[in-house]
């Protein structure tokens, strides 16, 4: 099976951040956290799941059938009139069927280089687990110097893939986060996500447009 590895970066052009008074997306789209060695970070978590949410609107605006979570009975492998497993769960894998793509958390770039002001960490409270989330910091709002932060990672995506074609819908996937950028009514600012993807070391040319619809029809008919 071909092996994977994306390289990720994600530059925010508008502040990532948590609020009580925050509008648009929910709060765990506004997450960063900090890892075991304290450095701010996007977890892979969240690069997992936009991505995983992403490709299913790419592939879904495009006719191919995909389950549907989160209720049990519309999702693989009880989805009716989808073969199980589905593309969507294929890729990024389903109870029973783990993926065998990895996601890697992205640590912030020159954090040596923000004003400590810029990173005001909070503490998020929950009573019912308060141990837990004591290590749970956010960044909140905060100055427009804020803007260029970047998240990465050159290994964010590792594993292998069934089938090439994988790549294309996540490399796709990749894009429409980049188009929900600039910190439009979804909330999260993610100004700009570069990717770079290789198959068995080799660099994975992106697809076009008319060539991401031709991948799509594939799926349709396989
Ligand atoms: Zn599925």
């Amino acid at each position: 099976m071909p092996n994977v590895r994306v390289s990720l970066s994600v530059t925010f052009t508008t502040p990532p951040s948590v609020g009580a008074g925050g509008t648009g997306g929910t709060l765990a789209d506004k997450v960063v956290t900090r890892n075991a060695r304290g450095a701010f970070i996007l977890p892979a978590s969240q690069v997992r799941g936009k991505l995983r949410h992403a490709c299913e609107q790419l592939l879904r605006a495009r006719g191919v059938p995909l389950c549907q979570p989160p209720q049990p009975e519309r999702m693989c492998p009880h989805a009716e009139g989808v073969k199980s497993p589905c593309l969507l769960c294929r890729i990024f894998g389903a109870p029973g069927r783990p993926s065998l793509l990895r996601f890697h958390d992205l640590t912030v770039r020159d954090a040596d280089l923000l004003p400590e002001e810029t990173l005001r960490p909070m503490v998020s409270l929950n009573r019912h687990r308060r141990t837990a989330e004591e290590q749970r910091l956010f960044l909140i709002e905060t100055a427009p110097h804020f803007n260029g932060l970047t998240f990465e990672n050159p290994e964010a995506i590792t594993g292998q893939v069934r089938d090439e074609r994988y790549v294309h819908v996540l490399l796709g996937g990749l894009k429409m986060l980049f188009a929900w950028g600039g910190g439009t009514s979804r909330g999260l600012g993610w100004g700009a996500v570069k990717a770079v993807a290789q198959v068995d070391g080799k660099t994975v040319e992106k697809f076009s447009r008319e060539e991401v619809e031709q991948l799509c029809q594939s799926f349709k008919s396989s």
